[in-house]
């Protein structure tokens, strides 16, 4: 197909080991830009490219397109920014994945598990980027690992506030990410784990129980192992968490993108065996503004509901009585050791669940449907050791009626009725 009508057409040439880095401005009027691959072999993290298909990225998007044997594409559009880089970690890599493969050979051969990694560092070093490449890496050679989403602010995998894993079955497509079928997810209720840190490490030993109770019954998921994606909180609580996680998943490797006194203090408190490696970060990754991270975080919760590009999804609006659900919001507010009750610490209060009266200040809240049979009282405890199975929000609220009125991706009625109130609001500009 012919470029678009008035598209200004930018040819590069990329010699073997370059990357092409380009940025979409960002903002609603903003253009897209479209990519296609004329002549060689070239990649965008991981996803290789079709020849003489046109790629669209849309406003604020940051690429990077990499070819190791030489390449040439064109842009269609205006970027914000593009230029070659011939300074990239590529090499280190795709060595690292090397490593991560003989890992899992080995694992096939004396049937064991293969390489559980976890991907560590500040925000804004690539994080994300890398766990994509490797798992699409992996896949390409034939594995099946599983994604591991940790980071509650910046979810890749589902909305924001919640933790999530996710077994990987094919490269991430070019344009949209990793193909999102049936992932595991939990509620967290906040964008940093600081909000309830006992919450946190909670979710991360269910979630490493769960994964490895799969890797028992799954062979090739066992050998594939995970790659875990991480908080960029890496001080205090946060490093407390991330030893946590390491523990939990019991993992064997942990790549630290560019922060060498975090690299020293996990090797210090690291059993032994597992072997940690500093990476430095790309020089492409783009740092991001409080601004642009909410933007995401807002554009995560509108994709849920109303999907993506081509696809377009069609939520429903309804009402729900007070009657029919049970609110609950997880932790209560943190009081004092002294004044606990006799036989109580602080990690009960982190953990209880706090019944929520519905009022207007439900406004806009994110809930989460969680997946606990209705009827199940008895089972409070485990509601906030279930994974949820869908999010609604609360656009209006009717006291003198007891009514909310919900946005939800499935007709009425709700599927469950337990539902947990996050902090993170979404206003539907639609
Ligand atoms: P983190 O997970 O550490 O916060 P990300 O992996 O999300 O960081 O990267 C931040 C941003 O930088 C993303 O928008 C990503 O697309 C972009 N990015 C990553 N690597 C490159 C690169 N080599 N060139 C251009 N942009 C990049």
């Amino acid at each position: 197909d012919a470029p678009a009508a008035g598209k200004v057409s930018t040819r590069y040439d990329l010699e073997k080991e370059t990357e092409l880095r380009f940025e979409v401005e960002a903002g609603e009027a903003a253009e897209q830009v479209e990519l296609e691959l004329i002549v060689g072999m070239a990649e965008v993290f991981g996803s290789e490219l079709n020849r003489n298909r046109k790629y669209t990225f849309g406003p604020g998007s940051k690429i990077a397109v990499f070819t190791w044997q030489g390449c040439s594409v064109n842009l269609y559009g205006k970027p914000e920014v593009a230029y070659v880089s011939k300074d990239t970690p590529m090499l280190l890599y795709l060595n690292t994945h090397a490593a991560l493969e003989q890992m899992r050979k080995q694992a096939e051969r004396d049937n064991e598990r293969g390489p559980r990694v976890m991907v560590v560092g500040p925000t804004d070093v690539g994080k994300s980027t890398v766990c994509r490449l490797l798992l699409s890496y992996a896949v390409r050679v034939g594995r099946r690992p599983t994604l591991v989403e940790l980071d509650v602010g910046q979810s890749g995998v589902s909305v924001p506030g919640t933790v999530s894993a996710l077994c990987i079955e094919r490269p991430a497509d070019v344009e949209e990410g990793f193909s999102v079928q049936a992932p595991l997810v939990y509620h967290f209720g906040s964008t940093t784990p600081g909000t309830n840190i006992k919450l946190y490490n909670k979710l991360t030993s269910c979630l490493a129980e769960v994964f490895s109770q799969r890797c028992e019954v799954n062979r090739k998921a066992s050998v594939g192992g995970c790659i875990i994606n991480t908080c960029g909180w890496v001080k205090g609580s946060g490093y407390q968490a991330l030893v946590h996680c390491a523990s939990a998943f019991q993992v064997d490797v942990v790549l630290v993108l560019d922060h060498e006194r975090l690299y020293n203090e996990l090797k210090r408190d690291l059993p032994h065996f597992v072997r940690v490696v500093l990476l430095p970060k790309s020089g492409g990754v783009v740092e991001r503004s409080k601004e642009c991270r909410r933007e995401t975080r807002d554009e995560k919760i509108r994709e849920y509901f109303y999907g993506f590009r081509g696809v377009s999804f069609y939520p429903f609006s309804f009402e729900v009585r007070f009657s029919d659900v049970r609110i609950y919001k997880i932790g209560a507010p943190s009081i004092p050791d002294s004044c606990l009750p006799l036989g109580m610490s602080q990690d009960d209060t982190q953990l209880k669940l706090v019944p929520v009266t519905p009022g207007r200040d439900l406004t806009y809240h994110v809930l989460s449907v969680s997946s606990v049979e209705d009827g199940d009282e008895g089972a409070r405890k485990s509601i906030v050791e279930s994974p949820v199975c869908g999010f609604i929000v609360v656009t209006y609220v009717d006291t003198q009626a007891q009514v909310m009125k919900v946005l939800s991706p499935a007709p009425r009625p709700l599927p469950r009725h337990t539902l947990l109130i996050m902090d993170i609001r979404f206003m539907d500009m639609k």
